[in-house]
């Protein structure tokens, strides 16, 4: 008897991260000294989940009334306004005089990626992915019918846009449109941020082929926060966008978890840019459906909480000044490792700013279950092992680029 439709039936997560967080957890229990490196979340030096005060005392003092009641299906003007304006910051206006935007709040980047993903790819289409990306995009674009292909992602030391480039105009031939799915700055799982002259070339090649072919850019910033070295400076990249001609969709998916450190709260957005009034307003139409048909309306917290940080300038400078000194915390966590493993030339993969460095390693299976022996728990990827700086006091990180490459 079958239960399950013929597609669902199929599906099985293979995203093993969880399973080895919490082998890692439960080790943790046993040994406080276990090094738990697999953790997508930011953990202060004592090993808690870092909490921003100012985030925390905002949603400590929320009137509950907003909090229970329904909120809007896109969560409402204000947020939509609010979000947009965090996300851009000072390029705002020039968004808006460049684009027509659309905003629907969803529950965490993840909501985001599976509504536009689930709107504008099926059966038969294909999503132009780099070859190391973040597990669960396979998942979602699983959950679609569609399939990927990837390109190499590094050319040596850098962003291997000539291998972009062929690959987009192959599936662009190939399917008569073009889905291209980004994580930047700060990709999960390198931490290679894209240089403006990289990301002004993609910008570009996408926009000569949004002339031909329908093109949609989903830009995933879950780390945005966490890029450069300000709030001003990690926005500038969204000036490459203002050089766009044709009627692509961009598709910037946000992410309230890493920005605010609030995880479990669900909170996100996914905000559409278009030349083109008619294409921005079926994005809205389609996310709208999506959203109402899935999960109805969005968690409120986090749309409280971008509320209040656009009305009050004292929060949103204060929670600012803490990103500030969290961005250093995680910097300093880098760093070190860095510097360790250049002195005993552990390769790994560019890193520029970000929650996790990436080791290419020839067994990562095995390299992963040698450092578990030793109470080290990182993640296994396809041809390398992933390190959460984001979650290991410095105490922890000195000495772990020796300690992994003498198992490698
Ligand atoms: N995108 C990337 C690259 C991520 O690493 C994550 C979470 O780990 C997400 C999106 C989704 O985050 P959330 O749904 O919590 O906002």
């Amino acid at each position: 008897m079958n239960y399950a439709n013929d597609f669902t039936k199929t599906f099985e997560l293979a995203d093993d991260i969880l399973s080895i967080g919490a082998k890692a957890k439960k080790r943790k229990s046993v040994n406080p000294d276990c090094i738990d490196a697999t953790i997508g979340a930011l953990l202060d030096d004592s090993g808690k989940l870092l909490a921003f005060q100012s985030i925390e005392s905002q949603i400590r003092t929320m009137d509950s009334t907003k909090l229970r009641a329904y909120p809007p299906v896109d969560g409402g003007e204000p947020f939509k306004t609010a979000v947009s304006k965090w996300v851009f910051g000072p390029y705002y206006d020039q968004i808006n005089s460049h684009f027509t935007r659309k905003v629907l709040a969803t529950p965490g980047a993840s909501g985001a990626l599976s509504t536009v993903l689930g709107n504008y790819v099926s059966t038969g289409d294909l999503v132009l992915l780099p070859d190391i990306f973040w597990s669960n995009y396979q998942a979602i674009i699983n959950q679609t019918g569609a399939s990927y292909v990837t390109y190499p992602l590094f050319e040596g030391a850098h962003f291997n846009i000539k291998g972009f480039i062929e690959k987009a105009q192959e599936v662009a031939t190939k399917t008569h449109k073009l889905v291209v799915l980004i994580n930047d700055p700060c990709q999960n799982p390198t931490g290679y941020s894209l240089s403006k002259e990289e990301l002004k070339k993609i910008i570009n090649a996408l926009d000569e082929l949004g002339k031909i072919v329908p093109v949609v850019f989903i830009y995933d910033i879950a780390y945005l926060d966490y890029a450069d070295q300000s709030f001003k400076e990690t926005r500038e990249r969204f000036n490459e966008f203002l050089s766009v001609q044709s009627n692509m969709i961009i598709s910037v998916c946000f992410s309230a978890s890493k920005t605010f450190g609030v995880y479990g709260l669900r909170g996100g957005a996914l905000i559409g840019l278009s030349r083109d009034q008619i294409l921005a307003e079926e994005f809205e139409r389609i996310s709208l459906y999506r959203a109402r048909s899935t999960w109805s309306c969005p968690p409120t917290t986090p749309i409280q909480l971008l509320n209040i940080l656009d009305d009050n300038d004292r929060v949103r400078d204060a929670f600012i000044n803490e990103l500030n000194s969290v961005r250093s915390l995680l910097d300093s966590r880098a760093a070190l490792f860095i510097e360790e493993a250049k002195s005993i030339n552990l390769v790994t993969y560019p890193y520029t700013h970000g929650f996790f460095v990436t080791i290419p390693c020839e067994d990562p299976h095995k390299t992963y279950t040698s450092l578990m022996e030793k109470d080290i728990y990182v993640v296994p990827l396809n041809g390398s092992i992933r390190v959460a700086l984001s979650a290991l006091p410095i105490k922890d990180i000195k000495g772990l680029a020796k300690k992994i490459q003498e198992q490698l």
